[in-house]
């Protein structure tokens, strides 16, 4: 007998069996392979994550609220989960998902560096931008390292069972 059972224990399904476990409830997830996998949205080693959101600023405090807890659970674990590398968005100066990164950021007090295309062509040679285009960069964010995050989740959830 279960609280509550998942089906789909991938980037979201083991999440959500990790927190409610961390509750006291009894989970039980079914997937049709073993998570982590390479069938899953979550395949690969790395996802970005940002804080300035292009794609509308309410999702801020869900991406904010999301980075303290990424960052609690690498503290239980010695799996890497997040590195802060920063994140540049860049693109034409009149572009609406660029204006709404600049939007968010200042409706919400995040850390963002304007830059012209001559300060991210000095600062990362490998990019040969015209002189039209504009970027952000938001140090703060990062590279969430998705599979170790899912097979930690799981371990730390099954051990509490165990
Ligand atoms: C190439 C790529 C790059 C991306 N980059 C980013 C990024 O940089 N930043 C970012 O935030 N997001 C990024 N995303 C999106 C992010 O990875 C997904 O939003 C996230 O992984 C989705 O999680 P999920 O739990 O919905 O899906 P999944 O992690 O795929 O989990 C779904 C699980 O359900 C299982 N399942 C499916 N059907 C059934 C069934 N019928 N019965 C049993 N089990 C089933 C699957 O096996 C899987 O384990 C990217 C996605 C891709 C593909």
């Amino acid at each position: 007998m279960y609280d509550v059972i998942i089906i789909g224990a991938g980037s979201m399904g083991m999440a959500a069996g990790y927190y409610l476990t961390e509750s006291g409830q009894t989970v039980a997830l079914i997937d049709a392979f073993d998570p982590p996998h390479d069938k899953g949205s979550h395949h690969g080693e790395t996802r970005l994550i940002r804080h300035a959101y292009g794609e509308g600023s309410s999702y801020v405090p869900l991406a904010l609220h999301a980075q303290g807890l990424w960052e609690t659970l690498e503290k239980r674990t010695s799996e890497r989960i997040f590195v802060k590398t920063g994140v540049l968005n860049f693109g034409p100066k009149d572009n609406t998902f660029l204006e709404t990164v600049k939007d968010s950021a200042e409706e919400y007090h995040l850390p963002l560096e304007v830059m012209t295309a001559k300060d991210i062509n000095q600062r990362w040679p490998g990019f040969q931008l015209d002189k039209d285009s504009i970027g952000y960069f938001e140090k703060s964010s990062g590279v969430l390292f998705s599979e170790n995050a899912i097979r930690t989740y799981r371990i730390l959830a099954e051990r509490k069972w165990c």
